[in-house]
C-alpha cells in the first residue's frame, strides 16, 4: 500500500472564526498539495518525491505558515526552517534560519543529496542554495499582510486568534510508497514574534521530522521548543520500534508528555505498512490523508 499524510499546523482555532470562504481556501490548499504528492506515488515515484511535492506546494501557498506566508520575528523578517529524511539509509537533510530561499525543502533536499553534512544554517545555507541554483528572493516575497497583523497584534499584547483566523500554519508530510520506502519532510516560518536566530523542532532531525524504514516516519507541528526537549519523533518511533507500541499509541503517550511539560501540538505518522496514525492537543490541526485502498479525507 502506498498513502501520505500532510498537515497544515496544528493551533488554538476557534472553529466560527474561520469563515465559509477561508475555511473552503484551506481545504482547497491542502487537497490540491495532498493529490500533487499522491500522484507522484501513484505514478509509482518515490516517498521522498511525494513529501518534497506536497510540502513545496504549501510552502508557494500564502495562507501557510511555511515559504510564503511565514511567520515573522520579532523584528519583522522571515526567518525559514526545514527538514526532509528519508527511511532506508536514513538519509537527512536540514536548513534553518535562511531568509532568502523561495523553497526551502527543496534546499534541505540539497543538503541531503549534494552535501556532506546534515544541517545548514543562515548564510552558509544560502550561499549553498546559490551554489545549487536555487531561485532565491527578497525577504518581503515570504510576508503577507495577515502576518504583519498578526506580529502587530503580538507585539501590542493582543492574542493573535483575535484578529487572524489561521492556527500557526506550519506545514508538513509523511509518506510510504509502494517499494514500502518511508520518508518525512517539514517546513516552517517558526512561531511568531520569535528572536532571530531562533530555530525550532522542524528542522531538528528526531524533534519534529524523522523517518526509519519499517518503523514510522513523522511530522510534527505545535511548541517546537517541546517537541525538541521530548526529540518527538524519534520517540514515537523508538516506542513503536522497541516496545511494539501502535503508531496511534505512540502519538497518544508523546502528545501527552509534551502536555505534562506544558506543551501542545499535533503529528502526523505512517507506519512500515503504510497506515496513517494522526493526533493533536490543539483545537484543531490542518491535515489530510489519501491511501492506494481509497481513503482521501482532508479535515481541520
Ligand atoms: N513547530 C514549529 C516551530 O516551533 C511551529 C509550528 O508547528 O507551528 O517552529
Amino acid at each position: 500500500m502506498y498513502a501520505i499524510a500532510i498537515h497544515g499546523g496544528a493551533g488554538e482555532l476557534p472553529r466560527p472564526a474561520l469563515s465559509a470562504a477561508q475555511e473552503a481556501l484551506y481545504r482547497g490548499g491542502l487537497a490540491s498539495a495532498l493529490d500533487l504528492g499522491y500522484e507522484v506515488l501513484e505514478r509509482g515515484g518515490t516517498s521522498l518525491d511525494a513529501v518534497t511535492a506536497a510540502v513545496g506546494a504549501l510552502e508557494d501557498n500564502p495562507l501557510f505558515n511555511a515559504g510564503r506566508g511565514a511567520a515573522l520575528t520579532r523584528e519583522g523578517t522571515a526567518e525559514l526552517d526545514a527538514a526532509i529524511m528519508e527511511g532506508g539509509q536514513q538519509r537527512a537533510g536540514a536548513v534553518a534560519a535562511v531568509r532568502h530561499v523561495k523553497s526551502p525543502i527543496e534546499l534541505a533536499r540539497r543538503v541531503m543529496e549534494k552535501s556532506r553534512h546534515v544541517l545548514l544554517v543562515g548564510a552558509g545555507a544560502e550561499e549553498f542554495a546559490l551554489e545549487e541554483g536555487l531561485t532565491l528572493v527578497p525577504n518581503a516575497y515570504f510576508r503577507t499582510p495577515e502576518r504583519r497583523a498578526e506580529l502587530d497584534a503580538l507585539r501590542s499584547g493582543r492574542t493573535a486568534s483575535e484578529l487572524v483566523p489561521s492556527p500557526q500554519g506550519t506545514v508538513g508530510a509523511v509518506a510510504r510508497d509502494a517499494q514500502g520506502n518511508l520518508a518525512a519532510a517539514t517546513s516552517t516560518g517558526g512561531m511568531a514574534h520569535k528572536r532571530t536566530g531562533r530555530v525550532g523542532d522542524s528542522p531538528i532531525i528526531g524533534a519534529g521530522t524523522y523517518a526509519r524504514n519499517g518503523v514510522c516516519a513523522v511530522s510534527a507541528t505545535g511548541h517546537g521548543e517541546y517537541f525538541m526537549r521530548i526529540v518527538a519523533a524519534h520517540h514515537i518511533c523508538a516506542a513503536v520500534e522497541y516496545r511494539g507500541l501502535t503508531l496511534q499509541a505512540a502519538l497518544r503517550e508523546t502528545l501527552a508528555r509534551l502536555g505534562e511539560l506544558g506543551g501542545s501540538g499535533g503529528l502526523i505518522s505512517v507506519d512500515g505498512a503504510g497506515r496513517i496514525a494522526m493526533d493533536f492537543t490543539t483545537q484543531g490541526m490542518f491535515r489530510a490523508v489519501r491511501d492506494s485502498a481509497g481513503l482521501r479525507q482532508i479535515a481541520l
